[in-house]
């Protein structure tokens, strides 16, 4: 069942979408080659409950951590290290979610650390146009496999990959509420949206095969070929009106 949201719990939710923003901000400025991925997780968690809010990954069906980091080839669900040091010309996935008063928001995004190659740039720019071209999709009376279309279509049109065994979710109470939100298919299926539905977004694109494996820490995703990853999320609120990017300020 989807759960539509009030004004009230879409409040709640913008509240810690807002403090996702400000998290990102301070990453864009704060991730930099020689860093350990767990001392930005550290900052992180430091940063969120700073702001009153919680950390909506740490514990979650045991998840040892506040940000997922992931590194290069690594999809999503990376688990911060002291031992894996950023370097120059990685890219860098850090996948963020925190809690206000019972209510969750969820985003990502995918950061080059120095200079990165013309191809390794043009993977970043689509898969975060991918992300924009979805929301834009999220109106009253579109349907769900629209927004996952737009994904798809935009991202092969430049010739990478669409992620197949991770998928966008509803979001509210709970991290993870139906529906699910594929990156990929045709349009016009599914449930119709409507204002209150509350969708976390995610694009995650390959410059390889779109296929995955779990490493042996039980989380890690990599690609299956080793080709680089990236990762956006928005929370995104349907209204009656324009779509409203929650993790957005
Ligand atoms: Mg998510």
């Amino acid at each position: 069942m989807i759960v539509l949201k009030s004004e009230r719990e879409i409040a709640l939710m913008r509240q810690a979408g807002h403090i996702l923003a400000d998290v990102a901000t301070h990453l864009r400025a704060s991730v930099r080659a020689g860093r350990s991925t767990l001392e930005i997780d550290e900052d992180v968690e430091a940063f969120i409950r700073g702001r009153g809010a919680t950390p909506a990954f740490k514990g979650y069906r045991g998840f040892p951590a506040t940000v997922c980091v992931s590194v290069n080839e690594e999809v999503v669900h990376g688990i911060p290290s002291p031992h894996r040091r950023i370097a120059e010309g990685d890219i860098v996935g850090l996948d963020l979610g925190c809690i206000v008063d019972g209510y969750y928001a969820d985003c990502a995004l995918t950061l080059a650390v120095g200079v990165v190659p013309p191809n390794v740039q043009k993977l970043l720019d689509v898969t975060r146009e991918s992300l924009e071209l979805a929301i834009k999709e999220c109106w009253p009376g579109r349907r769900l496999s629209d927004v996952s279309h737009a994904v798809q279509s935009h991202v092969e049109a430049h010739g990478l990959s669409v992620v197949r065994a991770f998928v966008g979710h509803g979001i509210g109470r709970a991290l993870h509420e139906e529906p699910q939100v594929p990156n990929f298919g045709d349009p016009g299926r599914g449930p119709q949206l409507r204002p209150g539905m509350v969708l976390a977004i995610e694009p995650m694109v390959t410059m390889g095969s779109w296929e995955v494996k779990i490493l042996d820490d039980g989380w890690t995703a990599v690609t299956k070929d080793g080709s680089l990853a990236a990762h956006f999320e928005h929370t995104v609120a349907v209204t009656e009106g324009e779509p409203e990017v929650l993790t957005r300020k």
